[in-house]
């Protein structure tokens, strides 16, 4: 048993996961630099914290994602699914086709694999989450066009 787990820690090291199978790990808070989000994948101001890389125990990338007022991902789907936990704010999120949804501090999202979906920040409001996106084949999103203002908007002559 200890020969499997020592060689499933080689392996998840090689994707930036724990350097010891059998012993508790902390990432302290700042360990890791805060990003800001690349303009291809988020329209307006999103600053991303990375807080745990995918391993093979986790199997997911772990980071907490603070949107200011206006700012949103563009629309994206995940291959392998991804869980959301809101933490402050209020936000945005939007599968295609439906009507979109306001999320609050405390709400828990899943977002099942391939489904085409945007989130971010209200107009008004700014917006953090924990996301939890899962790897398939070494990929956790496949990032598509952006969320024009109208789309973004769109919902609001519905509510
Ligand atoms: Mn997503």
């Amino acid at each position: 048993m200890k020969s499997i787990l020592a060689a499933a820690a080689v392996s998840a090291a090689s994707i930036g996961g724990p350097a010891s199978a059998d012993t508790i790990e902390i990432r302290h808070n700042g360990e890791t630099p805060a990003l800001i989000g690349a303009p291809n994948n988020f329209t307006g101001h999103a600053v991303i914290n990375p807080m745990y890389p995918p391993n093979d125990f986790t199997r997911s990338n772990v980071g907490l994602v603070d949107f200011s007022p206006g700012a949103r991902t563009t629309w994206h789907s995940h291959p392998a699914g991804q869980m959301l936990i809101v933490t402050a704010g209020m936000g945005w999120i939007q599968e295609e086709g439906k009507q979109r949804s306001v999320i609050e501090p405390g709400d828990v999202v899943w977002i099942p694999a391939g489904v085409k979906h945007w989130h971010g920040a209200t107009d008004k409001t700014s917006m953090s989450h924990i996301a939890l996106t899962y790897m398939k084949d070494e990929k956790n999103v496949d990032w598509l066009e952006p969320v024009s203002d109208e789309q973004y908007h769109y919902a609001k002559e519905m509510e």
